[in-house]
């Protein structure tokens, strides 16, 4: 099984054991591998993704600068980013996108950083994996703009309407379903989840935070993706391992993870 997005940093997971000490409890699990999203805690993440994913050869990375942190845009900054780009574990770009929720950087910046960085994925023919919170459709207006669904791209935790899925899918996107859906009061995403077509759905963690039940409330980490994966199998009536097979493939469709 793989955890299609999550954040193994070691500022997070204490230090390059911890998150060895991460890795080996998924394994554990079944789940063999998973994508390390360097994004979205400081410019510094994506170098930080890159070394843990030299590190494990069942780990795969992004690097990218979320919107929370497009203040830290700049040109040196988007040129580091750029090289670390170039690296053989690279397979995407991102978590980029805009969030109108938390509203962490101007609007404008917020904006301006994510553009820059789909220009750049273009040019790579990367993929890319969006974040995209109450920004009320500018988010996928901005990607048909750009060109963006000629390299792929992926919704991760989707937190939209079913019709907007349904929008990004006729596009040629994918769309990935975070431990939420296991939650009691999540009908919209468990709606999302049971309709996604099923070549264009993913399953993540998006560890550390978003952890499924039964262990909501605890740190998350990629041991706890099947969880996820066997909500959303109940909820459009499928064997876990048949949406298993699928979702992986998927997975590794989306990102060339050979
Ligand atoms: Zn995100
Ligand atoms: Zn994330």
């Amino acid at each position: 099984m793989i955890d299609s997005h999550c954040h193994l940093d070691p500022t997070v997971f204490d230090g390059d054991d911890g998150v060895d000490a991460v890795v080996a409890r998924a394994v554990a699990a079944g789940v063999s591998h998973m994508f390390t999203v360097g994004s979205g805690y400081g410019f510094e993440s994506a170098a930080r993704a890159l070394a843990v994913a030299r590190r494990h050869p069942n780990v795969r990375c992004s690097v990218g600068l979320h919107p929370h942190d497009a203040a830290e845009f700049s040109p040196a900054a988007f040129a580091t980013l750029l090289q670390l780009a170039s690296a053989p574990e690279v397979l995407a770009l991102g978590e980029m996108g805009l969030d109108y929720h938390y509203d962490r950087s101007p609007r404008d910046v917020q904006r301006n950083a994510f553009r820059q960085q789909l220009r750049a994925a273009r040019e790579r023919r990367l993929p890319v994996i969006i974040h995209d919170r109450e920004s009320e459709g500018e988010t996928l207006s901005i990607l048909r703009e750009e060109g963006a669904f000629t390299t792929g791209v992926l919704y991760h935790c989707y937190t939209g309407t079913v019709a907007q899925m349904e929008e990004i899918v006729s596009e040629g996107g994918y769309v990935s379903i975070p431990g939420i859906v296991t939650f009691k009061n999540s009908a919209e995403m468990q709606a999302v989840a049971a309709a996604v077509p099923v070549e264009r759905l993913l399953v993540e963690t998006d560890s550390p935070f978003l952890t499924p039940v039964p262990h909501r409330g605890k740190r998350n980490e990629p041991a706890y993706v099947p969880f996820t994966l066997k909500r959303v199998a109940e909820l459009r009536g499928m064997d876990a391992a048949d949406l298993e097979c699928q979702t992986d493939a998927n997975t590794r469709r989306f990102f060339r993870w050979e």
